[in-house]
Formats: C-alpha cells, sequence, structure tokens
C-alpha cells in the first residue's frame, strides 16, 4: 500500500475582487446591489465619500466624515 500525499488545497475566492467592501457610513452595514444608496463626497471636505443606505437615509440617522468629523443631515 501506498502512502496517500497530503490534499492539494487550492484558495480559489471568486468574489477576490471585490476586496474593498463598500459599506454605509453610518450603520456600516456592507451594501450590495441595494437600491436608493445615495454617494456623495463630504460637503465640508470634499475629501470623503459618504455612503448611505436607504434605511439610514429613511430614519434620518446622522453621518460622520471620516476625515473632518463633519456630521449631517444638518
Ligand atoms: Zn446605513
Ligand atoms: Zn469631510
Amino acid at each position: 500500500m501506498r502512502k496517500t500525499g497530503l490534499p492539494i488545497i487550492r484558495f480559489l475566492n471568486p468574489s477576490s475582487c471585490f476586496n474593498v467592501m463598500t459599506k454605509c457610513n453610518t450603520c456600516k452595514q456592507p451594501i450590495s446591489g441595494q437600491a436608493g444608496v445615495v454617494r456623495f463626497s463630504c460637503p465640508k471636505c470634499l475629501k470623503e465619500e459618504i455612503i448611505r443606505c436607504t434605511h439610514c437615509r429613511k430614519i434620518a440617522a446622522k453621518f460622520v466624515c471620516p476625515a473632518c468629523k463633519f456630521e449631517g443631515p444638518n
């Protein structure tokens, strides 16, 4: 009897191209193909992109710019 070699493990990740997950700025939930999602540049510094999901828009949840700490909507 011959010894069985170690199985060759291959890491196949079909979604590896989505390594940058888009998340809601307020609730930090990943957004994947949601309708009604808005993306806009920070109204104050224009450096950061704010992404808001439908839910957070509906409840008018605050967003905070990670760069300048601007809070909105005001
Ligand atoms: Zn949200
Ligand atoms: Zn900002």
